[in-house]
């Protein structure tokens, strides 16, 4: 019989299969990972299909050396997934198959872990003389407690004794492997739940559902979280599996928690805080089936999962479901394949749907199911806005206005708490010379340092190198230094000068270490009143019951970037900011600071209007010719060397514009320019940005890429990125 292998080399470009011949007495599956020789070197290679015989010259085919696992490591799903993501996303199959295959999994340096259990051995009646006086003490302790932790015996009895025992077969040794299951220190009390009518309807029409997308569009607090579990349980009473996707920062502890709390050990969760071992033994309990839910950020769409019943996309809108670097792919596509695969429902939940998936909701490509209460019946919290611009006036020059501190002082005062919200991290967002309006930016980078005054530094937020502090200029000698926009740390040193309660910090910085994360969640959870400084990270998923005021500190941060979804982005984050205020029975308040406060990304957000938020984007999208409407494109071409990225941009621009004249109706922009970030870790960035009809982005993109696979150049990265999330 013949192999057909996916050989893993890394450092080349191939993505051929390659025939390998099984030799006899050899247990070859599909899915196995096995040893081949390629060249004269051995190496890695996965089998993804097994037939009679070969096209090539069955004599020079070589044997399979060995296999690695007894079991399979790829499942069917996975086998193809890897063909659909090839095709899609125009991806290498290793590289897919290492996306199914977590590193750890692939390295084999983590093993399983084994607990030795010592039991008497009931086969044998042991026969001891009187003067072995210790091992008849032994077999006694054994005969009374049955089995026994080895390591405990060896508290008791010396290792000769035990050995003596061993060896005179009176007692044996039983290995049991022992999960090393993520510990979640953070309860949540069991609530008995009464499904609402809109929740309940929801529920029952995906749990009839066979594959179909669901855009399920709920409040933040109405109660989509016991929507996704009773979903659950439906697939399981049916003996089926279920996914569940969140964003990384929103697998917060307390999710956790509640999913333990429901489903108990079926359910396994991938995390990136895991340690290598928790990772590998969740992941196997999903293989080995002993786990029937995984839940994880965006790589479990991998999970190694068979007989889905459901699939849940949470928090739909969220940047972080699409990969930015290699490889590539938009999860909402391979999970709506894999849904399709296993002709089930898959499901996109989120208080502010993205605009795609609305607009794909309103033309019926998905089904959109609504939630529009809360679910503890409150009201959403009263979103204020604060013109910015009229508080010097007012004699403030503070970075906090007078009504903040007035909503700071009365929520602290009947003793409850506030999350505070910035989106920057650091101190302040750049340093500026006062007299000549030097700005220090990093050697290696086109962007300004961020002041760090926790360990009094510059740092570049982009590729982490560090500068000392600016103290005098060095154009012009003068030594008068302003602080630019705050950050975190500011708003801590700020807030401190003020209030005299606990203040917690949750941003990049305070969570370098596994465990810090969940540290502070929960010391601040146990103190009240207390206040929380973060940025996004403090934006999605907790559900803190004393929170009662939230204040978004600069509003503004992300809505003037240079990208089309920057005002979504802004409305989203501002939208799920404010739902963290007043989740049980006291009230909610929002406190909203800008310098633009007649925006209608404010004025919807602070109206929880998203319909016409929708309307009022769709409408601008159409009207400019923006996704959803057209086919975003970029082409990057990355280089140390500016001159020959130049070129390869050239040849690249030369090459598109030759096929425009084929497509011209269908190319509605077509321009090459700089990137906004033109250097980043010396590389320095350009750019081709497209949009393309819809109608024939089929035909278009495939050239597009052989384009850019033609002028491939030495030392010049080239990336086709389809529909760019970030397009620094
Ligand atoms: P979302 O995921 O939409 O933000 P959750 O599912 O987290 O909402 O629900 C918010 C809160 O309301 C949670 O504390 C949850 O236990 C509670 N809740 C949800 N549905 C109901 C219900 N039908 N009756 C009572 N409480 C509910
Ligand atoms: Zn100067
Ligand atoms: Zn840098």
């Amino acid at each position: 019989m013949i192999a057909e292998v996916i050989v893993d080399i890394t450092s080349s470009t191939t993505d051929k299969i390659f025939d390998y011949s099984i030799p006899d007495g050899l247990d070859v599956k599909v899915g196995h990972r096995v040893v081949v020789m390629f060249g004269s070197k051995k190496v890695d290679g996965f089998v993804i299909n097994i037939k009679e015989t070969s096209n090539y010259d069955l004599d020079k085919i070589k044997d399979i050396v060995s296999v690695k696992e007894a079991q399979p490591l790829l499942t069917q799903n996975m086998l193809r997934l890897c063909f659909f993501m090839k095709k899609n996303f125009y991806l290498r199959a290793i590289d897919v198959i290492k996306l199914c295959l977590p590193p750890i999994v692939i390295s084999g340096k983590v093993k399983a872990k084994y607990i030795e259990y010592v039991l008497p051995n009931f086969q044998s009646i042991p026969v001891l003389s009187q003067k072995a006086k210790e091992q008849i003490r032994l077999l006694l302790f054994l005969q009374e407690r049955g089995e026994v932790k080895k390591e405990i015996i060896l508290k008791e009895f010396s290792s000769s004794t035990l050995k003596n025992v061993l060896q005179k077969g009176f007692a044996i040794i039983k290995s049991v492997q022992e999960d090393r299951k993520p510990k979640s220190t953070f309860t949540v009390k069991k609530k008995e739940i009464v499904l609402n009518k809109q929740q309940q309807e929801a529920v029952d029409k995906i749990t009839k559902s066979k594959y179909a997308t669901y855009l399920l569009h709920g409040v933040t607090g109405s109660g989509k979280t016991e929507v996704y579990i009773n979903c659950i349980k439906n697939a399981l009473k049916q003996g089926k599996t279920a996914i569940m996707l969140v964003p990384e920062i929103s697998l917060t502890p307390q999710m956790f928690a509640r999913f333990r709390n429901a489903f108990g050990d079926t359910v396994a969760i991938l995390h990136s805080n895991l340690s290598q071992g928790e990772r590998f033994d969740e992941w196997n309990r999903i293989k080995n089936k002993q786990a029937k839910i995984a839940i994880g950020a965006r790589s479990c769409i991998f999970a190694p999962i068979e007989d889905l019943g459901i699939i849940i996309i949470d928090e739909e809108h969220d940047s972080s479901y699409f990969s930015q670097s290699n490889p590539r792919f938009h999860t909402h596509e391979v999970a709506k394949y894999l849904a399709y695969l296993n002709n089930c429902p898959l499901v996109l939940g989120s208080a502010t749907p993205s605009v795609e998936s609305y607009y794909l909701a309103s033309t019926g490509e998905y089904r959109l199911l609504t939630l529009t209460d809360r679910a503890n019946q409150k009201q959403m919290p009263n979103i204020e806005i604060v013109d910015m611009m009229l508080e010097p006036m007012k004699g403030n020059i503070n970075i906090f206005s007078y009504r903040l501190i007035a909503e700071l002082e009365s929520c602290l005062a009947q003793n409850n708490q506030a999350m505070i919200f910035i989106n920057r991290r650091g101190y302040s967002s750049f340093i500026m010379c006062n007299n000549c309006a030097y700005v220090p930016k990093c050697q290696d980078c086109d962007v300004s340092l961020v002041y760090h005054k926790e360990d009094d530094m510059l740092k570049c937020h982009y590729c982490d190198k560090r500068y000392k502090k600016m103290t005098v200029c060095p154009k012009c000698g003068s030594s008068s230094i302003r602080y630019g926009a705050v950050g975190t740390q500011r708003v801590v040193d700020e807030l401190k000068k003020i209030f005299d309660v606990p203040i917690f910090r949750l941003d990049n910085d305070t969570t370098r270490n596994k465990n810090s994360y969940a540290e502070v969640l929960e010391q601040f959870n146990n103190t009240s009143p207390s206040i929380l400084v973060g940025t996004q990270m403090i934006a999605k998923g907790h559900d803190f019951n004393n929170v009662t005021l939230v204040g978004i500190v600069d509003a503004d941060v992300s809505l003037h970037f240079s990208d089309y979804r920057a005002i979504e982005r802004t409305f989203q984050l501002i939208t799920q900011v404010a739902g963290r205020a007043g989740r049980s029975d006291s009230e909610g308040k929002v406190v909203l600071q800008t310098y633009f406060p007649r925006h209608y990304a404010y004025r919807y957000a602070s109206t929880y209007d998203y319909k016409a938020f929708f309307k009022r984007e769709i409408n601008l999208r159409e009207v400019t010719k923006f996704p959803p409407f057209v086919h975003l494109l970029r082409v990057l071409v990355i280089s140390e060397n500016f001159e020959k990225a130049e070129i390869v941009l050239k040849n690249i621009y030369d090459e598109i514009n030759f096929l425009q004249q084929t497509y011209s109706s269908d190319f509605v922009y077509l321009h090459a320019m700089k990137c906004p970030k033109k250097r980043i870790q010396k590389n320095f960035r350009y750019q081709i940005m497209m949009r393309i009809n819809k109608k024939n982005q089929a035909t278009i993109i495939p050239k597009i890429y052989e384009i850019c696979d033609k002028c491939k150049q030495n030392k010049v990265s080239i990336f086709v990125e389809d529909d760019p999330q970030n397009l620094s």
